[in-house]
């Protein structure tokens, strides 16, 4: 990979990186496993490592956590709250200990190892032995105030022996498995979102504004570090055994060791143990003991140099077999998925995995109630490594594939040089929904309010029984009434008319990759409406059942073109694609834009900077051009920007565009550019 397309995948990265710690520290919600969330990490690290102008201070890897939630008083650390640098070999820790021992000058540094809690980190100070303060670390800078629901706590003292002026304590706020494992029943049993795990149980029931509910939650805090009043201590272990006195839980897992085999053998031995603990670890932090030369190691932004955290490979965990389901999808595919006793693994609730196909299932011989080794690592989606033979019930089964479709009854069938087995009925209900969810995704018409269980229950309701109804929902609501329907309001009868009307209007490529065209996603969905580029060349090709010419586009061979052809046979595809765009002969009730020439998407996907005033074009008419020809104007110059477009009168942007290298075009040039078009 060249440097342009080395800063393209670290502003992707970048992106995802910010878009996963907003879930994660601000909502409590992530969407990926700490694994995946750690490989891009590293990814950004190694590009960055070959290009360090792309280190800005925007950069994740240079960002503690995330701000202070809305509603939450701010408060200022007096010492920064820092993260701590990972380490995922051996090699890593050789490295650290060589560090550190190169500035003490001595060698066999004493080190305690500490395991690495996965909760919350909270700071609390103490004024003459009262707590008067606790917070969260929020950004490193800034945290949210929490005293009120820190005082709720039992586990918390309020007084401590030390009548110091200030004394502030760090450590981290957990939750125990079984009372996480209670938590999530009774959220369950009342209908509310489950946690994700209980690193975001903890998170989630300390962040509360009202602290009767943190009080309500069975919350644990293992203290680990003072921060003020270093000068009474000289060691890291003087400083636990202080914190045991005045009254905090500390780990009991700890050990102060001096050399590396040791380190070694200690992170092993919990890594075994890691599962029978009350509580969830994901690795164990290497400090150096003296506290003298903590400080004389210092800290970079992010990390302090005296610590390193040596985390625990991707999670395995052994649950149950409850059940095995067909899911029909959007195509016709069968695929038949464990439904299993829920179960954490890589940090999140895993209740299902997919067993990906028949052979698949024939080959692992997974059955109902096995007991089954499940991985989440690196990956979303949870893998069932295996089936514990030992383990395996008497009258467990093996699973026999039924030869009809669960939802239609129509015959299963086996397609030639395909893995999965179809249900060739196209009218099959589980298809009809499956259809509708992928019509109103994200990368289709992404209508706002329209999710995947809003349109199982319109479905259910025959309000929507096709793509075409979504459209028609507004005029025929005098007979719906659908702001009456259990969980409906009028306010979100009328945010989802204002989606759906947004929606009227698409680009050709989206409404090719909304239609769900087997073999055709969002990639040949746009060389399609390239090839096409209007709707009416697209209609036309159609009608005349010409999809074969699908073939003259590189990267679109004949199967494509072939499953483009079946599908349009199918007269209720053309029907649909006409009564939603209309033809010669009917006017249609959404708009399709046309695409521009792939010659004329001058600036596709690309993020630009404008600066300074304009003299032959308002800020808005360049804005209106850069969008015309594919890019996206944004505010701030940043790694990610492509093209910085620079008028008079130009400001710090100029500047910053200059020392990340990143290309700058007067407005003359720009004009001629476009000009060309
Ligand atoms: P971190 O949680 O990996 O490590 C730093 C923290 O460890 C400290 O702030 C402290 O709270 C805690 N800690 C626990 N035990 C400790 C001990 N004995 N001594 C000192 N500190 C101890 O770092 P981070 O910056 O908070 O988070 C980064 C990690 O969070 C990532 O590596 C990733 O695994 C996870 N993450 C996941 C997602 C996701 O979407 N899954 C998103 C963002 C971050």
């Amino acid at each position: 990979m060249n440097y342009s397309s080395k800063r393209k995948r670290h502003a992707e990265l970048s992106d995802l990186l910010d878009k996963y710690s907003r879930q994660y520290y601000i909502f409590d919600d992530p969407s990926v496993s700490d694994a995946e969330y750690d490989s891009y990490y590293r990814e950004l690290l190694e590009i960055e490592k070959e290009f360090p102008e792309l280190k800005s201070s925007g950069s994740p890897s240079q960002k503690v956590g995330s701000p202070v939630l809305k509603g939450f008083q701010k408060v200022v650390h007096p010492t920064p709250m820092l993260s701590l640098e990972n380490a995922y070999n051996e090699e890593d820790i050789s490295d650290f200990i060589e560090r550190v021992e190169k500035i003490s000058g001595r060698t066999n540094e004493e080190l305690v190892l500490e395991p690495k809690l996965d909760g919350l980190s909270v700071s609390i100070v103490y004024r003459k032995g009262t707590l008067i303060t606790a917070a969260t670390r929020g950004d490193g800078l800034v945290g949210e105030d929490v005293t009120s629901n820190i005082m709720s706590l039992n586990c918390i003292p309020q007084r401590i022996d030390d009548c110091s002026e200030e004394i502030e304590i760090r450590g981290e706020i957990i939750i125990l498995k079984s009372h996480f494992q209670e938590l999530n029943r009774e959220r369950e049993e009342k209908g509310e979102k489950l946690f994700a795990n209980p690193r975001n149980a903890a998170a989630g029931s300390l962040r509360q504004l009202d602290s009767q509910i943190t009080a309500s939650r069975k919350l644990t805090f293992f203290a680990y570090a003072i921060v003020s009043k270093q000068g009474n201590f000289a060691t890291q272990i003087d400083i636990l055994n202080a914190l045991k006195k005045y009254g905090f839980t500390v780990s009991s897992e700890i050990m102060l060791c001096r050399n590396q085999s040791t380190a070694f053998e200690f992170y092993k031995k919990i890594e075994k143990r890691r599962v029978e603990l009350e509580y969830d670890i994901d690795g164990i932090v290497y400090k150096v003991n003296d506290l003298s030369l903590q400080k004389k190691l210092g800290a970079s932004s992010k990390f302090p140099r005296h610590a390193i955290a040596y985390k625990f490979p991707a999670d395995k965990a052994q649950t149950t077999v409850l059940d095995i389901i067909l899911q029909v999808g959007r195509t016709g595919n069968i695929t038949p998925v464990a439904i299993l006793k829920p179960i954490t693994v890589g940090g999140v609730v895993v209740s299902r995995a997919t067993l990906h196909n028949k052979d698949e299932v024939e080959k692992r011989d997974v059955r109902i109630g096995d007991r089954v080794i499940l991985q989440r690592a690196g990956d979303v989606i949870p893998q069932i490594l295996h089936p514990i033979l030992e383990k395996r019930p008497t009258n467990a089964m093996p699973f026999v594939f039924p030869s009809i479709c669960p939802c239609c009854s129509s015959p299963i069938l086996k397609i030639k040089d395909e893995v999965a087995l179809k249900c060739i009925n196209f009218n099959c209900e589980a298809q009809l929904v499956e259809r509708l969810i992928h019509f109103v995704s994200k990368f289709a018409f992404n209508i706002d309010g329209l999710g995947e269980q809003n349109i199982r229950f319109l479905f259910k309701k025959e309000i929507i029984k096709k793509p075409i109804d979504i459209f028609y929902m507004e005029s025929k609501n005098k007979e719906l009434h659908l702001e009456n329907l259990e969980g409906w309001g009028k306010q979100s009868v009328e945010n989802l008319f204002r989606s759906i009307n947004a929606a009227r209007t698409i680009t050709l490529d989206r409404f090719i990759y909304a239609l769900g065209i087997p073999q055709t996603g969002r990639a040949v969905s746009k060389l399609m409406a390239t090839f096409f580029h209007t709707y009416e060349v697209f209609l036309k090709c159609i009608k005349n059942k010409e999809g074969q010419r699908l073939c003259e586009i590189s990267g679109v061979g004949s199967s494509i073109a072939n499953d483009f052809d079946i599908f349009f046979s199918q007269e209720n595809n053309l029907k649909l694609v006409i009564g939603l765009c209309g033809d010669e002969n009917s006017p249609g009730i959404i708009k399709i834009m046309d695409m521009a020439s792939p010659e004329n998407d001058i600036f596709d996907g690309q993020s630009i900077v404008l600066t300074g005033s304009f003299e032959k074009f308002s800020r808005e008419g360049v804005k209106e051009l850069v969008e015309k020809f594919g890019g996206k104007v944004t505010s701030s110059v940043s790694a990610k920007t492509s093209l910085v477009v620079a008028g008079t009168n130009v400001g710090q942007k100029l500047e910053q565009a200059k020392k990340l290298g990143i290309k700058i075009i007067s407005e003359d040039n720009f004009i001629k550019i476009v000009d060309k078009k």
